[in-house]
C-alpha cells in the first residue's frame, strides 16, 4: 500500500499542526498536555485479541469463523475492530460523535490504518456508514465520515461518501436480538450502482455493536452490484450487557 504523502494530505497535515497550535490537544486519558493519546494511555487500550471470528469479531476458538457466524454466514467477506468500545477508546468516539473534534478523526483514522494494513484486502473503494437526514442536521457531521475520509486519504483509496444513503430511521434496537436487529435495519439504506459496481468496497464506522447495521450496507452494496464487502469499525461493544449499554447510552 502507498504510503507516500501527496499534495492534499501535506495540506491536510499543515492544517492539522495549525489545529494543535491554536488548540494543543491533551491526553483523553490523563489529560497530559501535547498528544490526543500518551503512551502509557495507549498501552492500556483493550485492543482485540488474535482468536476472533472474522465475522463478528467475538472471540473464538475455532480459527476464522465462530459457530454463529457458521450458521448464519453474514454477506460480508470479512469484519476487523481496531479496540474494544471501552476506556479510552470509548472516550475519543464520544468526542468525535458529539464534540466536533476534527482533528480526533485524523488521529483515529491512523489506527484505522494500520488495523487496515494488517489484513490482505484489496480494496477500490471507502464507503462510510450514513447517518439519516435527521440526525445529520441535528449533530451537523456524520462521524463514520470523519473516520473514513482521513482513512482514504492516508491510504489513497478512492472515497465515496455518497454511496450508500439512509433512507429509513431505524427504531431503538434495545433489547433486540440479533436477527430481530437485522430486521429493524433491513432496507434502512440504499446504494448507487454506478459508485459500486464490480468494486470491492470497504465499509467504514465507529462502533460494530451486533453487526446488524454492516449487515444492512453490505446486502444493499452487493445488491447494487458490488464484487465483495469488507467491514471496518474503530471499535467493537465486548459483550450484551455493554452492547445494551452502548445503544442506551447513545440513544440507538
Ligand atoms: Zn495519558
Ligand atoms: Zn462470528
Amino acid at each position: 500500500m502507498a504510503v507516500d504523502r501527496n499534495p492534499s494530505q501535506i495540506i491536510q497535515k499543515i492544517s492539522l499542526n495549525v489545529i494543535d497550535w491554536l488548540f494543543p490537544p491533551a491526553c483523553l486519558g490523563c489529560g497530559k498536555e501535547g498528544v490526543v493519546i500518551c503512551q502509557e494511555c495507549f498501552s492500556k487500550i483493550q485492543v482485540l485479541p488474535k482468536n476472533v471470528c472474522n465475522y463478528c469479531g467475538e472471540f473464538t476458538s475455532k480459527q476464522g469463523r465462530c459457530p454463529k457466524c457458521g450458521s448464519h454466514k453474514p454477506s460480508y467477506a470479512g469484519f476487523r475492530a481496531f479496540a474494544y468500545y471501552t476506556g479510552i477508546i470509548r472516550s475519543a468516539i464520544h468526542r468525535l460523535k458529539y464534540q466536533n473534534d476534527i482533528s480526533i478523526g485524523f488521529y483515529l483514522a491512523e489506527l484505522l490504518r494500520t488495523e487496515l494494513m494488517r489484513t490482505n484486502w484489496q480494496i477500490d473503494v471507502i464507503v462510510p456508514v450514513p447517518i439519516g437526514e435527521e440526525k445529520r442536521k441535528s449533530r451537523g457531521y456524520n462521524q463514520a465520515e470523519r473516520l473514513a475520509k482521513p482513512l482514504a486519504s492516508l491510504t489513497q483509496i478512492d472515497y465515496q461518501p455518497l454511496a450508500l444513503r439512509r433512507i429509513r430511521e431505524v427504531g431503538s434496537q434495545v433489547g433486540l436480538d440479533k436477527l430481530a436487529r437485522q430486521a429493524n435495519v433491513k432496507d434502512a439504506f440504499v446504494a448507487q450502482a454506478s459508485l459500486v459496481k464490480d468494486k470491492t468496497v470497504l465499509v467504514v464506522d465507529d462502533v460494530f455493536t451486533s453487526g446488524a447495521t454492516m449487515e444492512a450496507c453490505s446486502s444493499e452494496l452487493l445488491y447494487a452490484g458490488a464484487k465483495e464487502i469488507y467491514c471496518l469499525s474503530l471499535a467493537k461493544v465486548n459483550n450484551e450487557i455493554s452492547q445494551i449499554d452502548f445503544l442506551v447510552s447513545n440513544n440507538v
